[in-house]
């Protein structure tokens, strides 16, 4: 599987070349495996499968892609969301709202009226959002006796961090969910519930990169022994709903998928073994884990130079595609491929370089004295494991526009066929993302025309001197 996998992507980088979707006029591209997603999509069902229902959802901040999510859709994966916007995605792509969940820390009360009529899941983050709800629901109360959607409440089991702090939430100064462990807290989260017949689900997430998987289960332990608590002094089964996050750590020292989806779902069988014996839903809302190995980067070399005895390839894939990578090299190292000018895998000996991006920070680098086959002008360098969290949230530094993302499938015969997923953004669209159409905007003042309504895009420039009547 994983030697299919790397043949794939290399006869994926071959054929990009080929029909130039790489190269001068698109010198960096990001490329997704769809027989790898639809891989990962059936890896993870088989690994939760039964006698508990169970509800997967993608966090869709990990791919914000259109079609990435209408292809697990298809797979039977929901999608889980964090704002406005990737609730629009979420629609776009035709997930219905039962199998799409809400959990921003930040809701405003329009973005929650909305999800409670549109039926989407909410966990609320803390008691305030708690007490947006209790308005809420008493709003819908003349609609009728339901709130209109599953709510829950969001727990800080506040087990610990991992080796990564900005990625572990379960610390115990977390900004995520109600603190379980602070004084008063668990009393009044169970009381909330008591009151509140409608709370129904129970959430947890703890992640997420450099967080060990026995910290994981033992953050659902935790909660599910809180929602046995409830059940308990509610005598009845208030909480059908257990959502366990996702969080699942990605190997990206090599091409091996690992842990895997059974070996989390072994340990929280064997940690946490009445959340699997059909009580309970679970929700689950994996997102690294589903896509980074099915994606990747692909860029020219565009000049090689030496700096104080170091070996630099200047390439266009810098920190607008692999943004966590420049900033914080040493939490998020990357693989580096090296192929030729016709996307042949380099095979001439190894030398050790800096891979630099084309962004004007001296922070700007993928990889950092790797030992790689000498680069030169014209090669293609490959981000391997990027599929996540890297190309499809892109940073507009130094203007530098998002590439396009194509996915690509591989026939029985070889052939390699690839699906626009997202264009490339155009150099227009990058000029109206900048205010272009606001052009004036702070001039008109200084020349004392603060009263002029802003200039809009396509009018001809209009000079002070000659408004003057
Ligand atoms: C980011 C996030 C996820 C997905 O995390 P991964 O590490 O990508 O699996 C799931 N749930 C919530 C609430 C999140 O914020």
């Amino acid at each position: 599987m994983v030697l299919e996998a790397v043949t794939r992507r290399q006869e994926a980088i071959a054929s990009a070349v080929r029909e130039r979707l790489l190269g001068p006029d698109a010198p960096v591209v990001a490329l997704l495996d769809v027989e790898g997603i639809r891989e990962a999509a059936r890896e993870l069902h088989a690994a939760f499968a039964g006698p508990a229902p169970v509800l997967h959802t993608f966090a869709v901040k990990a791919a914000s892609l259109v079609p990435v999510l209408e292809l697990l859709n298809a797979e039977g994966i929901g999608c889980e969301v964090a704002s406005p916007g990737e609730l629009e995605l979420a629609r776009a792509a035709g997930v219905p709202a039962g199998r799409t969940v809400f959990d921003s820390p930040a809701k405003t009360v329009p973005e929650l009226r909305d999800a409670l009529a549109s039926g989407v899941a909410v966990n609320a983050d803390n008691p305030q959002e708690l007490a947006r709800l209790d308005a809420l629901v008493a709003e819908r109360e003349a609609a009728g006796p339901r709130p209109g959607a599953p709510l829950g409440m969001r727990i800080n089991p506040q087990v610990g961090t991992g080796s990564i702090g900005a990625m572990s939430t379960a610390t115990a100064t977390s900004k995520f969910g109600v603190a379980l462990r602070d004084e008063g807290a668990e009393q009044w989260i169970v009381d909330s519930y008591l009151a509140r017949p409608w709370l129904t689900r129970l959430h947890t997430h703890t992640g997420s990169q450099g967080v060990p998987l026995e910290l994981m289960a033992e953050s659902v332990r935790v909660v599910f022994e809180l929602a046995e608590r409830i059940n308990r002094q509610a005598g009845r089964q208030q909480i059908d709903t257990v959502d366990i996050g996702g969080g699942l750590p990605v190997n990206f020292a090599g091409d091996e998928t690992e842990p895997s989806f059974a070996a989390y779902a072994d340990l929280l069988r064997h940690t946490v073994p009445g959340l699997f014996d059909g009580r309970y839903t679970i929700v689950t809302e994996f997102g690294r884990s589903l896509l980074a190995k099915q994606g990747f980067i692909a860029a020219l070399v565009e000049y090689t130079k030496t700096a104080g005895g170091r070996r630099i390839a200047v390439t266009h894939a810098g920190a607008h595609v692999a943004t966590r990578t420049a900033f914080a090299p040493g939490a998020w190292p990357l693989r580096v491929g090296a192929f030729d000018a016709e996307g042949a895998p380099k095979g001439t000996s190894e030398m050790v370089q800096d891979v630099a991006g084309p962004c004007c920070f001296a922070g700007d680098l993928v990889a950092r004295e790797t030992a790689l086959p000498e680069l030169e002008p014209g090669d293609v360098v490959a981000l391997w494991d990027t599929g996540a969290y890297y190309f499809s949230t892109p940073f507009q530094y130094n203007s530098l526009p998002r590439p396009a993302v194509h996915g690509f499938r591989r026939d029985s015969a070889g052939r390699v066929s690839f699906s626009l997923v997202r264009p490339a953004q155009r150099i227009e669209e990058v000029l109206a993302d900048s205010g272009a159409a606001q052009s004036g905007a702070l001039t008109e003042a200084l020349t004392g025309r603060a009263d002029a309504p802003a200039g809009r895009a396509g009018e001809p420039h209009r000079f002070a001197s000659s408004s003057a009547s």
